[in-house]
C-alpha cells in the first residue's frame, strides 16, 4: 500500500472506531479524542497522533486495549494501535515516561480548565496556579489538604501540566507517597541509596507527592524525606504535597517535618456547595461529550454532597441508563439511574458500624465508651458515637443513652448539641468528623 493509501485507510476506519468506542465504552470516551489524528495503517499497525505528550501517555497506558478492540472489531483484522505525538512535546513525553515507569499517569482531564472553582477551593486553586507560573518562587512548599474526593489530586496534576505547558523541559517528579516509600525501601534493600538520592535531590525541579499522610509511621522514609526536602528547598526547587489532614494532624509525623510542611502555604479544600457541584457535573458531562439539561444536573448534585468522585459515578450510571433509553438524558432517566443513591443526609448505618469507625478513629474500646469514665479521651468519642447514632440510625434518645452505658436522654441531647456546635465553630474538628462519616458511609455501602 502506498503512504497515501495507508493514510486514507486509517482515516476511513477512524470514524467507525470512535463510534464503536462511544457505543461500547462511553464512560471512558473523552471529547478530546476528536483531537487524535489517524496517520497510517500498515502492517497490522494503526498509528494515531496525539496533540500533547500527556494525551499520548494517557491513551497509551489507559486506553490502548479499548482502541485495539475497536480497530479489530471495525476492520475484522488483527491490528494493534500505536500512539505518537508532535515533535516538540515528544521530549517531555519520554522524560515523563522515564520518571513514571509504572507510576501515576497524568490525566488530560485533570487540567486547570476542567477544574471548577467555588468558595471552598478557590484559595487552593489560586495557590496552584501561582506555583505553576513561577515554580519555587511563590509558595514553597505548597501543602493542600482536605477530605477524599475533593480535588487534591486533580489540582496537583493540573499544576504539573501547566508547568510543563509553560516550560516543557521542567523536570517534574509526580508520585504517590506509597510509591515514594516503596522506591525508598527497594533502594535500601538493593543498596542503591546513592541513586535514590541522586534522583530525588539532584534530578528534579518540581517534586510533587500526593497523599503525603501515608508517611505516618514510616520512620526511615520520613528521615530520608526530611533530607530530600531540605536539599530541594535550599535550591528553591518547588515542593508540592497533598494530604487528607493538615500537617500537625498527620499521625506519627516527626515534628521537624510538620514544621517544614507548615513553613510554606498550607491551604485546604472543602466540600463544594450546591452551585459548585452543579457546575462540576456540567463540566464532567461535557468532557464526555454529553450536554445534560439543567434539571438533571440539579438532580445529580442533590444526590451527592460530600465526594466529587461519586458525582462522576452518578454520571456514569446515567450514561448507562441513557443508552437503554434511546440516548435520552432526561430527568426520568436520571431518577431511574440514581434510584438507589439515597441522599447522604438520609443514609442509614448500623450502630455497630458507628462503633467500629469511631473506636478505630480514636483508638478506644467499646467497653470504655460504655463505662462511666469521664476523661476527655473517652467522652469525646462517646459523644461522637451518640451524635452519629442520632443522625444515622432510627434509635431514640433513650435507646442511644441506654446503649452507651445506661445514660439518660438529656445526656444524649447534650452530646448531640455539643458535637453540632463543635462542628460549626471548629474547622479541624469538622474535618475529622467528615472523615469519620466518610469511612462510615463507605463501610455501610460495602456491607449493603
Ligand atoms: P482527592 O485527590 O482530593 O481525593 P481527586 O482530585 O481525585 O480527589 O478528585 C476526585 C474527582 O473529582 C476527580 O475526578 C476530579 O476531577 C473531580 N473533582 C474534584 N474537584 C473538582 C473540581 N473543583 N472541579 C472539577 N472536578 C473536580
Ligand atoms: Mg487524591
Amino acid at each position: 500500500m502506498s503512504t497515501l493509501d495507508s493514510l486514507q485507510y486509517a482515516q476511513s476506519v477512524w470514524n467507525d472506531i470512535l463510534v464503536y468506542l462511544q457505543q461500547m465504552h462511553s464512560p471512558l470516551v473523552r471529547q478530546w479524542f476528536h483531537e487524535l489524528v489517524p496517520q497510517d495503517m500498515t502492517g497490522g499497525l494503526l498509528t494515531v497522533r496525539c496533540a500533547t505528550a500527556i494525551q499520548q501517555q494517557y491513551v497509551a497506558v489507559k486506553c490502548r486495549d479499548m482502541f485495539t478492540e475497536a480497530v479489530q472489531s471495525v476492520t475484522g483484522k488483527l491490528v494493534s494501535v500505536n500512539f505518537t505525538c508532535g515533535t516538540t512535546a515528544a521530549a517531555a513525553g519520554n522524560r515523563l515516561a522515564d520518571i513514571y515507569s509504572n507510576e501515576v499517569i497524568l490525566s488530560p482531564d485533570y487540567s486547570f480548565d476542567n477544574f471548577v472553582t467555588g468558595p471552598t477551593n478557590r484559595m487552593a486553586h489560586a495557590a496552584c496556579q501561582a506555583v505553576a507560573e513561577r515554580p519555587g518562587k511563590t509558595y514553597n512548599p505548597l501543602f493542600i489538604h482536605g477530605a477524599p474526593g475533593l480535588g487534591k489530586t486533580h489540582l496537583l496534576q493540573a499544576t504539573c501540566q501547566e508547568i510543563l505547558r509553560r516550560q516543557d523541559d521542567t523536570r517534574i517528579i509526580y508520585l504517590s507517597c506509597d510509591s515514594f516509600i516503596n522506591h525508598f525501601m527497594e533502594c535500601v534493600q538493593s543498596g542503591d541509596m546513592h541513586q535514590f538520592r541522586n534522583i530525588y535531590r539532584n534530578r528534579v525541579d518540581v517534586l510533587v507527592i500526593d497523599d503525603i499522610h501515608f508517611l505516618a509511621g514510616h520512620d526511615r522514609t520520613q528521615e530520608e524525606f526530611f533530607h530530600t526536602f531540605n536539599t530541594l528547598y535550599q535550591q528553591s526547587r518547588q515542593i508540592i504535597l497533598s494530604s487528607d489532614s493538615p500537617p500537625n494532624e498527620i499521625p506519627e509525623l516527626e515534628d521537624r517535618l510538620i514544621s517544614r510542611f507548615n513553613s510554606g502555604l498550607v491551604t485546604r479544600v472543602e466540600r463544594p456547595c450546591f452551585e459548585t457541584r452543579c457546575a462540576i457535573v456540567t463540566k464532567k458531562a461535557r468532557l464526555r461529550g454529553i450536554n445534560l439539561p439543567e434539571n438533571v444536573v440539579r438532580h445529580i448534585a442533590s444526590r451527592v454532597e460530600s465526594n466529587i468522585r461519586e458525582l462522576e459515578g452518578a454520571i456514569t450510571k446515567i450514561q448507562g441508563y441513557a443508552m437503554l433509553n434511546g440516548g435520552r438524558y432526561d430527568l426520568d432517566t436520571a431518577r431511574q439511574a440514581l434510584e438507589d443513591m439515597v441522599p447522604p443526609s438520609e443514609r442509614m448505618v448500623s450502630i455497630q458500624q458507628i462503633i467500629d469507625q469511631v473506636t478505630a478513629f480514636y483508638n478506644v474500646r467499646l467497653s470504655d465508651l460504655q463505662s462511666k469514665k469521664r476523661h476527655k479521651s473517652i467522652t469525646l468519642p462517646r459523644q461522637v458515637c451518640m451524635y452519629l447514632a442520632r443522625q444515622r440510625t432510627r434509635y431514640s434518645l433513650e435507646e442511644v443513652g441506654g446503649y452507651f452505658g445506661g445514660r439518660d436522654h438529656t445526656t444524649v441531647m447534650h452530646a448531640v448539641e455539643k458535637i453540632e456546635e463543635a462542628r460549626r465553630i471548629d474547622s479541624t474538628f469538622a474535618d475529622m468528623l467528615n472523615r469519620i462519616e466518610m469511612s462510615l458511609l463507605a463501610a455501610a455501602a460495602k456491607s449493603a
